[in-house]
């Protein structure tokens, strides 16, 4: 099999996988026993957190232990959300309308309880910048919204200029760096950012456990707690520790930090392959997303000589994973919304383009398959 999809998830790294069994194994006590074995498994959830606020620049009383980034990015707006409305500060939001659905629906949410928000669509360059979220903000603005890295097009948005604006009018700000994380050489921490979270499936670690980084510039912007019992995480995030997956989590944010320059060689020498490749075979292609401000591990091409949702089930057929950036609802194909938000007027780009992402173990002939495999579908008139 050929994954060519690790924007959705990848596999687990080796060493991941041995501190997770070892953990598993070893240390299943319950971390808040007093006894010995309890004590071991403290120790490690506290390491794990001391590495992670290492790797991340940040201090370990700022991360809180989660399911995985939907948990997390419901914790943090929420949060926010409720405690700038119990402040008196107001009850408008504003977000990238690129934001996962994690973000979007929980907006939507927070609207039936009475809040109301504004999404910012990218401009003809493909870009957001400062002056949209500030064009859009009311005196009932309290927080901005806006991810690192859009997990679709791999567009890196402008996250320095944008907390520090919001920073300067007093507004909370938070950002998804689930793509960013490994991806992007950039510390996060070192922006006025009051959230901003990570999971682990993204980066070689395990499904099901991430972490929500929360450090409010307003001492009085209390974290609320979602899930409520036990005192764990600082009576904020009930439920005893998944100790074997924290461990992992730890593991897999070290050697994706601690390896970022190999593996961003590793991407951009691979996608340079992958368009040198289309180009020789004499492909046509586009990219799509902002092309100028980009990661490389993620490219989402429009292939107008393609349809994409066929297309990915033909690759799918010869054992190649890719994705079609499209959902399929009813027995209808619906155009991405994050391509819809990019290319509104373009019916024709929304259907034909497909995302290819990469992992550091992507091979260059694992690239020349895919396109062996276009080439074929395309002298076949198979498309
Ligand atoms: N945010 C982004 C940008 C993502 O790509 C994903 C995963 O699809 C999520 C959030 C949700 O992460 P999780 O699967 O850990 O809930």
């Amino acid at each position: 099999m050929i994954y060519l999809d690790s924007a959705a998830t990848t596999a687990v790294h080796p060493d991941v996988i041995k501190v997770i069994t070892e953990a598993l194994t070893t240390h299943y006590g319950n971390p808040s026993s007093t006894y010995q074995l309890g004590r071991t498994a403290h120790e490690l959830l506290e390491s794990s957190r001391q590495t992670i606020a290492r790797c991340l620049n940040v201090s370990s009383d700022e991360i809180y232990f989660t399911s995985g980034a939907t948990e997390a990015i419901n914790w943090a707006i929420r949060s926010q959300a409720y405690q700038s409305r119990e402040l008196g500060l107001g009850n408008h939001l504003v977000a990238t309308s690129i934001e996962h659905s994690a973000v979007l629906k929980c907006l939507e949410q927070l609207e039936n309880e009475g809040f109301t928000y504004t999404l910012v669509n990218p401009n003809s360059e493909g870009e957001f910048t400062v002056d949209q979220f500030e064009a859009v903000s009311t005196p009932q603005t309290t927080g901005w919204i806006a991810m690192a890295v859009n997990n679709e097009v791999g567009s890196i948005l402008p996250i320095e200029s944008i907390s520090k604006a919001a920073q300067s009018r007093g507004y909370w700000f938070h950002c998804d760096t689930v793509q960013a994380i490994g991806k992007v050489d950039c510390d996060y921490a070192s922006y006025p950012i009051t959230s901003f979270v990570v999971t682990g499936h993204k980066i070689s670690g395990p499904k099901g456990v991430g972490i929500l980084v929360y450090r409010p510039q307003n001492p009085a912007m209390q974290l609320h707690p979602m899930i409520v019992g036990g005192g764990q995480e600082r009576s904020q995030r009930a439920g005893t520790e998944n100790i074997p997956y924290i461990a992992g989590l730890a593991k897999a944010i070290e050697l994706a930090t601690g390896e970022l320059t190999q593996h961003l060689a590793h991407y951009q020498s691979i996608k340079d392959d992958l368009l040198t490749s289309l180009k020789a075979h004499q492909i046509e292609y586009h990219l799509n997303g902002d092309t100028t401000h980009s990661v490389d591990n993620i490219v989402n091409l429009w292939l107008p000589d393609f349809e994409s949702a066929k297309l990915r089930i033909q690759m799918d057929l010869v054992g190649i994973a890719v994705s079609a950036g499209s959902a399929c609802s009813a027995g209808s194909i619906q155009p991405s919304r994050i391509l819809k938000a990019y290319y509104p007027n373009e019916t024709d780009r929304l259907v034909q383009s497909l995302r290819i992402s990469f992992s550091p173990e992507t091979t260059k002939n694992e690239i020349d398959q895919f396109v062996k495999t276009l080439v074929e579908l395309k002298e076949k008139g198979d498309k």
